[in-house]
């Protein structure tokens, strides 16, 4: 099988290995689409990825045991390699496991651990149905095209009544403006690349702004009639982190989806206590959501636009390219051309 391999600053190989061997509750997947993700970033930097991709899409082809799919099966390939044993994996927060599987001790190589790659290998809890009328293109979006920002929209509940801002326009937030399009919310962008700002206009944000537009709090509240209720971090940028939590009204609430490496300074009384606000983080959603996340994706007709680019797996380099030129949403794959 292929596989890409991020060899070096703007460098991709494509390495054949052997097709791994599917294994107790492990199964073999035929990957039919895989989205591009945060790897770009290490293809810009030149960070080595042997095994990339973790938002795959494809039909189940072998197996050790009889299990909880069969062959022929479509399934979403969920990212993380959850134990399904601990108490967060039995409520179905898989995501937040502490007691990861090690892929490379139970099959001696990491290859078949990324789904950008023809074969990757999977517990086989962690591979939910896909609808018959979903493409597998569109069923990547359960990870974090759809996904990443669903679990945040639902651990702040928003609904119809609610107007929400998103920060950062990249494919996650873009994924945010069809999640709250989806709940009938209205929804203010904030993002500094032209191209993100005009995808999330045509998918129904009212207003789009950059984020060094003068006077940004002000044309906000004007733009949301009054405020906004809630607000979905999604670009990870400490300046968008306190325009979120600025920027919410009294018992606002906010998510943050977009990964950070700085730290944030809240102030407890003016941020929190006197605002009656509350501040949650969330990575991806609670799998017993998932038929809610795969109704987006069967419904929304806004995953077409989300979905900007479809390339063979042979012009990945073009795909990284993309992500890092801030001119698309979410790029898929098709590791068989
Ligand atoms: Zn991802
Ligand atoms: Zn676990």
């Amino acid at each position: 099988m292929r596989k890409v391999v991020v060899a070096g600053e703007r460098q991709v190989a494509f390495v054949d290995v052997p097709v791994p061997e599917p294994r107790g509750a492990w199964v073999l997947v035929k990957v039919e689409a895989s989205a591009l993700c945060t790897e770009y970033k290490a293809y810009l930097t030149g960070r080595q990825l042997l095994n990339p991709g973790h938002e795959g899409a494809g039909e189940v082809v072998a197996m050790a045991q009889p299990g909880r799919v069969k062959i022929g099966d479509r399934v979403v390939v969920l990212p993380q390699l959850a134990c399904g044993r601990c108490a967060l994996c039995l409520a179905g927060d898989y995501i937040y496991c502490e007691n990861e599987l090690d892929y490379g001790m139970t099959f001696g190589t990491h290859d078949g651990s990324g789904t950008l790659g023809q074969y990757v290998l999977k517990p086989d809890w962690l591979l939910p149905l896909i609808p018959d009328d979903v493409s597998f293109e569109h069923a990547t979006m359960a990870i974090d095209g759809i996904g990443a920002s669903f679990g945040a929209f639902e651990a702040i509940d928003v609904g119809a009544l609610d107007a929400v801002l998103v920060t950062g326009l990249g494919p996650v937030g873009l994924g945010a403006v069809a999640n709250a399009r989806f709940r009938n919310a209205r929804v203010i962008g904030v993002e500094p690349m032209p191209w993100r700002r005009e995808r999330a206009a045509e998918m129904g944000a009212e207003a789009v702004f950059a984020p060094d537009e003068p006077d940004l709090l002000d044309k906000i509240r004007v733009a949301a009639g009054g405020g906004v209720t809630c607000a979905v971090e999604c670009s990870g940028r400490l300046p968008s982190q306190r325009l979120c939590i600025d920027a919410v009204g009294r018992r606002g609430r906010v998510a943050f989806v977009g990964e950070a490496a700085d730290d944030l300074v809240i102030r407890v009384s003016p941020d929190l206590l006197r605002k009656g606000a509350s501040l949650v983080g969330s990575w991806l959603y609670n799998i017993g959501d998932y038929p809610k996340v795969m109704q987006v994706i069967q419904q929304s007709p806004l995953i077409d636009l989300l979905v900007s680019h479809v390339l063979p797996m042979s012009q990945i380099q073009a795909g990284f390219e993309l992500l890092a030129s801030g001119q698309s949403a979410k790029v898929v794959v098709n590791p068989w051309e």
